[in-house]
């Protein structure tokens, strides 16, 4: 089977991983892909949100398969795209349609969904210019702190959580002003939820899906959570405090009226669905869909599972899913993901990269890096993730933190407290 795998960063470097382990798997070709992705398949110079350079990579290597790693080609729409050539109509697409890509693509009709599906998450309001009246009367019913989303994807940087109320207003309207583009001019503001946070990942075909490892992820810059976001810092699985009897609340509560509500809603859905969880008291709420894997969650979840991907992506495809049970490797892996110094902020490029022939015990999943003159060089903010296996996750992370001293690059940095709160 020829696949194509749409994507540049360790996700998909992950997942290629994943893909290439499958005896069902003739041709891989990434695009873009990095320098990991090179030694695993033909990586292709094009920009997965044009879709007719898409196409013309579909043709010209004959491909079987499209799985789709990032979201905007989704939110996009490249399956829609797919199924409307007559040329690609016949090739299955791993990830949702322009329909089902709402459920990350606009924070309102997440939140409509839940509602309607009773599905545990905030309570919200959505604004816009037209009701901006309603918006501040409900900021003023809401407790410190207060949570404003851009409904539209913002890469990342469109929630803002703020303490005092004035400056919340004055946000408020700054975002609708178009503070994040399109993307703000509607607005979610929620209730403040408190406690954990992790992520749970299942890949559906629309009725029956399989549940992968769950993972938490460090998404802030600096030690303890402080500072900015970033892409994400690290990530663990499984995650300690998701127990079996958290874990029946998820499935019951969360992940089975999900996959209902996508088919009552007659949404069809073949691929991923990200469920960005908090854990209050001992109840699972909501935070966030997405409609594709996690980066970094994904460079921990693929080496825990023993499953073949490429075959559960058939059945995702041929809508067989339920015929298939996951299973799942008992150890635990962490990821420690290594960045170029300045990051989030402003940050240099083009760093040549050593040390990979010394990694030991662990694999290293290339983010942004690239192949220049035969030299691997950083090629973005996040460049390596080191993940490693464990008896337990402490284990685990010391293998991660091992590697990280092998690797060298000028200016490199990452956390030295992933996991710390587990
Ligand atoms: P991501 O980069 O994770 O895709 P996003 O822009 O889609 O982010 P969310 O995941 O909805 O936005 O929110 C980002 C972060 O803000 C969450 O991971 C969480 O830490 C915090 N957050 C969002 N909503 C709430 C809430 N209602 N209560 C408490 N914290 C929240």
């Amino acid at each position: 089977m020829k696949v194509l795998l749409l994507g540049s960063g360790g996700r998909e470097h992950a997942m290629a991983w994943k893909l290439k382990q499958s005896p069902k798997l003739t041709e891989l070709i990434i695009a873009p892909g990095n320098a990991g992705t090179a030694e695993l398949g033909t990586n292709v110079d094009i920009n997965p949100n044009d879709f007719e350079a898409v196409k013309k990579v579909a043709l010209d290597y004959q491909i079987d398969m499209l799985v789709v790693g990032p979201e905007e080609p989704l939110v996009r729409g490249v399956k829609d795209f797919f199924l409307n050539d007559p040329e690609l109509a016949s090739i299955p697409v791993i990830g949702p349609g322009k329909r089902g890509a709402r459920l990350e693509g606009s924070k309102e009709f997440a939140k409509e969904f839940m509602a309607t599906y009773g599905i545990p998450t905030a309570k919200y309001k959505t604004v816009t210019p037209e009701n901006l009246e309603d918006g501040l009367a409900f900021l003023d019913e809401m407790k410190s702190p207060y949570v404003l989303k851009a409904d539209g994807l913002a890469a990342g940087k469109g929630v803002l959580i703020i303490d005092d109320l004035a400056q919340a207003k004055a946000e408020l309207s700054t975002m609708l002003d178009g503070k994040f583009g399109e993307a703000s001019k509607k607005v979610v503001i929620e209730e403040f939820l408190s406690g954990i946070e992790l992520s749970v990942f299942v890949l559906t075909d629309g009725s029956a899906y399989v549940v992968f490892p769950e993972a938490k992820d460090y998404k802030r810059i600096g030690e303890g959570d402080t500072g900015l976001n970033t892409g994400g810092m690290g990530a663990v699985s499984p995650v300690p405090f998701a127990d079996a009897d958290f874990m029946k609340k998820v499935h019951k509560r969360i992940i089975f009226p999900t996959v209902q509500g996508l088919q009552s809603e007659e949404i069809p859905y073949k691929g991923f669905i990200f469920i960005g969880l908090i854990k209050v008291g001992n109840d699972p709420y909501v935070i966030e869909y997405n409609v594709r894997m996690g980066d970094p969650e994904t460079e921990v979840v693929m080496p825990r599972i023993k499953s073949d991907l490429l075959e559960l992506f058939e059945a995702t495809a041929s809508k067989t899913l339920k015929q298939h049970v996951i299973e799942i490797e008992e150890q635990a892996v962490t990821t420690v993901m290594m960045v170029a110094g300045g990051y989030p902020g402003d940050y240099e490029k083009g760093k040549e990269m050593t040390g990979f022939d010394k990694v030991t015990d662990g694999i290293a999943f290339h983010a942004g890096t690239k192949l220049q003159d035969g030299k691997v060089v950083t090629n973005g903010g996040r460049v390596i993730a080191l993940s490693s296996y464990g008896n337990t996750f402490k284990e685990a992370l010391e293998k991660s933190y091992k590697n990280t001293e092998v690797i060298n690059y000028e200016d490199k940095y990452f956390r030295k407290d992933i996991g710390f709160d587990l």
